[in-house]
């Protein structure tokens, strides 16, 4: 059984709110909330970092873009807009090592971000 915090919430074993869930992605609300939307969207195959992407990946990750385009929609942050975020490493403050994509919205952010 995987270690992975990540790959347990994919499979059920941890619970969390989940916003979407299929055989390929799942998402759901950040813990730790740094907006007043803000999901983490992860493939459920265990990939590290961005990284690690392999050639056969490739339609995952735009699947996962996708996914993030409905949940944005459904929770009516398509006027105004939204940010995606992922974070590689050290210097960029990954804490999860299970690739995913935050999305954030229903404030407006800073650029550069900090
Ligand atoms: P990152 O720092 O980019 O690796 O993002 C990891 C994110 O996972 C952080 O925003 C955490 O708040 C979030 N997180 C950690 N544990 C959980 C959990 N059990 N359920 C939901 N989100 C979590
Ligand atoms: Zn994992």
């Amino acid at each position: 059984m995987s270690e992975c915090l990540f790959c347990k919430i994919a499979n059920g074993e941890i619970p969390a709110k989940l916003t979407f869930d299929d055989d390929r992605v799942t998402a759901f609300e950040d813990i730790n909330p740094q907006a007043p939307v803000h999901i983490v969207i992860i493939p459920n195959k265990h990939i590290p970092t961005i990284l690690d992407l392999s050639h056969e990946d490739q339609e995952l990750v735009g699947y996962m873009h996708m996914v993030a385009n409905q949940i944005a929609i459904e929770k009516s942050l398509a006027e105004n807009g939204f940010r995606l975020v992922t974070n590689c490493k050290k210097s960029a403050g990954q804490t999860v090592f299970h690739l995913h994509i935050h999305l954030l919205g229903g404030r407006d952010f800073l650029w550069p971000p900090g």
